[in-house]
């Protein structure tokens, strides 16, 4: 039975469980019934290519938002956040009023920053009766391990939300930490300026967080920091990817609207392994800056150029990595003048959104034409000039990048 057919069945079950709605408007199912002999709307474009374009964006037909619960009952709905910024949780909570709709369309069984739910009641549900897991955040610790992996067990549907949860995102940047987390700790804890001084003040202490301890209540736990940070699909079996630092707003109702109108009205999921909210091309494909190719002989930050408004920042002299970046996001960055930093990953052509921007990068030194005489010690001389190549290249996608993470050999 494929992907698909196993979900129809769970959602046919659980509908035939369904409490009536409290108040469910007479004109609905009519609409309803009308939506599911209709075609999904834009409903070709999900299939084929794992970055097929949004299935989001799309209303529910026959569902009104608003109106109480959808005729077959609620869908059960988990957030969770693993090592993320809490950037996604508010994207989520940021869509002012309808935050309430998917109270409408969903029972919200975990979300902590914004419900109760505890991990012992997610424990108690039976394996695959949450209808969706929505998991921002990267993998770093023994507790998101456990989290996602009991997350996966208990849902049918887990979609990695957000960059770090698609590609280790800002947290993965640890990676290149060559003495990982003993080395992070212990910069942390006991060589910035405060941590020193607590240090000296009181040396008994212990200054690195222990992963347990006693004390005379018992013994306190705490979870164990990874040497290496994974994207979601890494650790568990992910259905959907939703990139982004952080999504789009209507990328979060588009995807919920998505399994609403699978759940009720039989529209047809993507593919698994989607990435929704993407387009096809480069993100320079969508930025309305005009190219003109020009050769770059030195980068700049753009608080050192007078932005025009209309001329594509490579042609300024300012490093976007547009080129390289998948699109989706409306070019957001660009037409508020700040360079692409990559946030949506690569496009579906390339693995390596790092490498990817080399070459685009490299594609515009002065070597060919206007320079001929163009040598090794110019290129390091412009290369030069950006300050953190690795941090800068692979600020989203380290975890998923060939490089993966430093590592010291032989003390070094
Ligand atoms: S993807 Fe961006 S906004 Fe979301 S958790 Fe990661 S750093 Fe924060
Ligand atoms: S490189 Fe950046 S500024 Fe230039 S067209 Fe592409 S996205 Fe726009
Ligand atoms: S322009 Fe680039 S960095 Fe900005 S939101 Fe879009 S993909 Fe992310």
């Amino acid at each position: 039975m494929g992907f698909v057919d196993k979900l129809k069945g769970l959602f046919k079950a659980g509908a035939a469980e369904a409490k009536a709605p409290k108040a469910e408007p007479a004109a609905a199912p009519k609409a309803a019934a009308k939506a599911a002999a209709a075609p999904a709307a834009g409903g070709s474009t999900m299939q084929g290519s794992k970055y097929a374009e949004s299935c989001a964006l799309q209303p529910i037909p026959g569902y009104v938002p608003n109106l109480g619960a959808p005729a077959n009952g609620k869908i059960k709905l988990a957030l969770y956040w693993a090592a993320a910024c809490g950037g996604c949780d508010v994207s989520i909570l940021d869509s002012d009023e309808k935050v309430l709709n998917i109270g409408d369309m969903a029972d919200i069984v975990m979300w902590p920053v914004a419900a109760d739910g505890k991990e012992h009641d997610i424990e108690e549900m039976e394996d695959g009766s949450i209808t969706v897991s929505i998991i921002n955040g990267a993998v770093r610790s023994s507790e998101n391990e456990h989290m996602v992996k009991l997350l996966r067990k208990k849902s049918a549907l887990v979609v990695a939300y957000g960059t770090c949860a698609c590609f280790g995102g800002t947290p993965a940047l640890a990676n290149l930490v060559a003495g990982g987390k003993d080395e992070i700790l212990d910069y942390v804890y006991k060589k910035t300026p405060s941590s020193a001084a607590f240090c000296e003040a009181y040396p008994e202490k212990p200054h690195v967080p222990q992963s347990e301890i006693q004390v005379p209540e018992g013994t306190l736990t705490l979870p164990t920091l990874y040497n290496s940070v994974k994207s979601l699909d890494q650790v568990i079996d992910v259905d959907y990817f939703v990139p982004g630092c952080p999504p789009t707003q209507e990328t979060i109702e588009g995807l919920l609207d998505a399994v609403v109108n699978f759940v009720y009205n039989g529209v047809a999921l993507p593919p698994k392994g989607t990435m929704i909210g993407v387009t096809k091309k480069t993100l320079c494909e969508e930025c309305p800056r005009t190219k003109e190719n020009r050769r770059m002989d030195k980068i700049l930050e753009p608080y050192q150029v007078d932005v025009d408004p209309d001329l594509c920042l490579m042609d300024q002299g300012i490093l976007c990595l547009g080129a390289a970046t998948v699109g989706g996001c409306g070019a957001k960055c660009t037409r508020a003048g700040q360079p692409c930093r990559g946030c949506y990953g690569p496009t579906d052509a390339v693995s390596e959104q790092g490498a990817s921007v080399f070459t685009a990068v490299a594609s515009l030194f002065p070597i060919i034409d206007e320079d001929p005489i163009c040598k090794e010690d110019k290129i390091i001389d412009i290369m030069s000039s950006i300050k953190d190549p690795l941090g800068y290249f692979y600020a989203f996608t380290m975890s998923k990048s060939l490089i993966k993470r430093s590592v010291k050999e032989g003390g070094q």
